[in-house]
């Protein structure tokens, strides 16, 4: 029922001309129209890449924006300009914004809100670090996270976000989660989101995993039951691993 999600995180790489040729070599090769095919880009590039992505399978969303719509607030970029691009998904709260540039749970929440507001659906992140893990802490961050950031946001909106379960120790490091440990934090998010809301929003809400999926090991993850998707930085960089990544 829940519609499978393959999103790339390009984080802070490419330029207009390496995107744009990007997409000249793996539009016609995304056939799996059961999945959702989305990149995340930089700014920069997000217009070009909305023209350049018309009529094919390929989404592209945003990696942050402001909880303001306008304003002193030099450097920031808002869900109305974003809207403006017809941008289809934004990522909340990745661990690097979290991290670098002061992302809280709050301003996360504020995003969500903001994003969903203006028909842009947010890709929420959430995860624990090595220490919290290795504590045995992991399910109580998550939910702390999954709830503040669900705060005041309607069961009809919740239902419309994806979750990314991004346990930090994971991100860029070449470790992935097993597939087991993934979906059993997976299945715990979505009982967090039935307690919260009910079985049915939980059914509905998609919710990936990320941290060093590539191809050679997105399949095993997709298969697991709670798994909706994927969040991927690394390995979408490269044409011919994201078409393989979309295409499990
Ligand atoms: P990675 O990054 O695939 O390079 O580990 C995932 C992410 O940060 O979203």
């Amino acid at each position: 029922m829940r519609k499978p999600i393959i999103a790339g995180n390009w984080k802070m790489h490419k330029t207009i001309n390496e995107a744009l040729q990007f997409i000249d070599e793996v539009k016609d090769k995304i056939k799996n129209t059961d999945v959702e095919a989305v990149i995340c880009a930089p700014f920069t590039m997000l217009y070009e890449m909305k023209k350049a992505t018309k009529g094919t399978n390929i989404k592209i969303g945003a990696q942050n924006m402001h909880f303001e719509e306008s304003g002193a607030f030099t450097g920031e970029v808002s869900a109305l300009m974003l809207k403006e691009l017809e941008i289809d998904y934004v990522i909340i709260g990745h661990s690097e914004r979290r991290q670098y540039f002061n992302e809280t749970d709050e301003t996360v929440n504020k995003k969500v809100i903001k994003a969903l507001e203006h028909g842009i659906i947010p890709i929420v992140c959430v995860g624990e670090t090595l220490q919290e893990r290795e504590e045995d802490k992991t399910k109580n961050v998550v939910k702390d996270q999954v709830k503040a950031a669900f705060e005041n946001v309607s069961s009809e909106d919740a239902k419309k976000v994806v979750i990314a379960y991004e346990p930090i120790w994971a991100i860029g490091t070449g470790k992935t989660a097993s597939s087991k440990d993934a979906n059993d934090v997976i299945s715990y998010i979505r009982e967090v989101i039935k307690d919260i809301y009910s079985e049915d929003v939980s059914e509905e809400v998609r919710i990936q995993y990320g941290g060093s999926v590539k191809p050679s090991n997105v399949e095993e993850i997709m298969n697991e039951e709670d798994i909706d998707g994927a969040l991927v930085g690394g390995a979408s960089l490269n044409p011919a691993d994201y078409v393989e990544l979309v295409n499990f």
